[in-house]
């Protein structure tokens, strides 16, 4: 079984991701894929030069991506070009993993994205998981987590779909609201249910 595993920034993804690596399931990475892919040599990275120039390179030939996010900052049409360019590369490694995984004997395997919902990627899962929390409790981890002020974190969770639209659009959800034993129960009982192994 595939799964698409998502959340709002700071509801608990990754550390349910890591939960069910402790547990021995195959988690793919989409942030670890977005790194991968513009590596030195990788098509992707030319592509990025090819765009916008030289300087987003450091001295090594490794992408400064500070620089690269100042520059699409605020610009929606450089943003979409290079999310052009970046997503469907992401996809395909990604999708080769998951094979990879699959040649190698795995019977569930966990595909980690953070904006699964508004990238439209659901279709790469057969089911999906939503971890969620109340709105107070995201703003409060959030801010605790990154060092943010309030409007810094609110800004955050305002470019993002709101949870109640995720809800809707998820198979499956776990509450984090609540203590991790509480996470951790729910994580176990959504397992059973869907009899999930490694
Ligand atoms: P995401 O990957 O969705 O952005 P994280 O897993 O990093 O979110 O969680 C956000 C923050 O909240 C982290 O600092 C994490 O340690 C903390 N956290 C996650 N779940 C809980 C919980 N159930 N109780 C208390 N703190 C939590």
């Amino acid at each position: 079984m595939i799964i698409g595993l998502t959340g709002g920034i700071a509801s608990g993804k990754s550390t349910v991701s890591q939960l069910l690596k402790n547990k021995g399931f195959t988690v793919i990475d989409a942030d670890i894929a977005s790194r991968a892919v513009v590596m030195p040599g990788q098509p992707v990275l030319e592509q990025i030069v090819q765009l916008f120039g030289n300087e987003m390179l450091f001295q090594d030939g490794t992408l400064n991506r500070k620089k690269l996010g100042e520059v699409i900052f605020g610009d929606e049409f450089k943003r979409k070009q290079l999310n052009e360019i970046i997503h469907p590369a992401v996809r395909t490694w990604m999708l080769s993993e998951k094979d990879k995984a699959i040649a190698a004997g795995c019977r569930t395997i966990i595909f980690d994205i953070p904006l699964l919902f508004e990238s439209k990627l659901a279709w790469m899962a057969e089911r999906t998981l939503l971890i969620y929390v109340t709105p107070e409790i995201q703003l409060e981890r959030l801010m605790n987590r990154n060092g943010y002020t309030e409007k810094e974190a609110m800004d955050r969770i305002e470019s993002q779909m709101p949870i109640n639209e995720k809800k809707k659009l998820a198979d499956d959800m776990i509450d984090n609201s609540g203590t991790i034993d509480k996470t951790k129960e729910q994580l176990d009982h959504w397992l059973a249910q869907l009899r999930l192994s490694p």
